[in-house]
């Protein structure tokens, strides 16, 4: 039977999807499973060659793969033209230049005005 691309790869997203929000509403309860159900998600968005969801990206560390919420175990710190990201599980930083970020957000903006 032919393989249904489309549709498999649909179902992955979802799949991350619930794995992602299932990582946040446990995550209080118990860290080591929210962990667990991101290492799941990341292992299907591999396996199917999928972006990973934008809204989630930044909600795990992407050296111990952690779930990460801000103020718990992900510490925020604004620098002069980037923010940095401290993951607090393994000392993992990210740091991220919001000067280009900004440009990009504009740029879409003006993709999808057009
Ligand atoms: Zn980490």
């Amino acid at each position: 039977m032919r393989r249904n691309r489309t549709l498999e790869r649909r179902i992955a997203r979802e799949r991350v999807e619930v794995l992602m929000s299932l990582a946040s509403q446990v995550f209080r309860e118990d860290r080591g499973l929210a962990k667990r159900y991101v290492e799941l998600a990341r292992r299907i968005a591999m396996r199917y060659n999928l972006r990973f969801p934008k809204r989630w990206k930044r909600w795990f560390c992407r050296r111990c793969g952690s779930f990460l919420v801000p103020g718990v175990n992900l510490r925020v710190r604004c620098r002069k033209l980037r923010v940095v990201y401290t993951c607090l599980e393994c000392g993992h930083v990210r740091r991220v230049p919001y000067v280009r970020e900004k440009l990009q957000k504009r740029l879409q903006t003006l993709h999808t005005k057009s």
